[in-house]
């Protein structure tokens, strides 16, 4: 029996990780649907990762009546009292483009000595049952004075890992990002919670 699941994130760099995380943690039972194009995109209101997680989660498993997996990200930046935190996306601005929030980022940094910061990632399923899992994926390092690498999204052109042997994220390969990121612990942290619920 195949068990759908549908995923919440409307951004295509997150899909393509998400998917490769849960498709390699998941029982091949599980077929993962991307979300509906016709379900209008739900605004990030929370003032925490886990509430915005768990609204995009509730919204689209309302909307679906699947299980629904979401998850929601920040970078978390010691000097900056945690800016951007949870308003990564929109660090520059409303409509800003990641190169827009990496370059203000680097502005915010001039001349700072500690360049601490985290990655943090919430991820969330919820059932339609009205179950709801959640799981935390951390990840520590350090802000680069400059972007390397072209692989990745977002901030991973600045974001050293401390478990990356001094590469930033854009210059890991994927599954290497995979392994030690945010994302990939969360992830897995919520598909072993998931395998037992769906088998418990
Ligand atoms: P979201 O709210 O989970 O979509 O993530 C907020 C923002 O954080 C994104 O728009 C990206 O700029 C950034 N971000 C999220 N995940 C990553 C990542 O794995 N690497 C680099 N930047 C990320």
């Amino acid at each position: 029996m195949s068990i759908q699941i549908v995923l919440a994130t409307a951004n295509p760099d997150k899909m393509i990780e998400i998917e490769e995380i849960l498709r390699a943690n998941l029982s091949n039972e599980v077929e993962l649907i991307a979300r509906p194009s016709e379900i209008p995109d739900v605004e990030e209101t929370g003032e925490t990762l886990y509430e915005n997680a768990l609204l995009k989660a509730d919204a689209i498993c309302a909307a679906t009546k699947l299980i629904c997996v979401s998850d929601d990200t920040g970078l978390f930046v010691e000097a900056l009292d945690g800016a951007p935190g949870v308003y990564s996306a929109r660090y520059a601005g409303e409509d800003a483009r990641y190169e827009d929030n990496v370059a203000k980022l680097l502005r915010a940094l001039d001349g700072e000595a500690n360049r601490r910061a985290q990655f943090r990632t919430v991820a969330v399923a919820k059932f339609p049952d009205g179950r709801e899992l959640a799981c935390v994926g951390e990840v520590d390092g350090t802000i680069a004075l400059a972007p390397a690498g072209t692989d990745g999204f977002g901030y991973d052109p600045v974001f050293v890992p401390d478990e990356g042997g001094g590469r930033s994220f854009a210059e890991l390969s994927l599954a290497e990002k995979h392994e030690i990121s945010h994302r990939g612990r969360a992830l897995r942290g919520l598909s072993s919670m998931m395998t037992r619920a769906l088998t418990g």
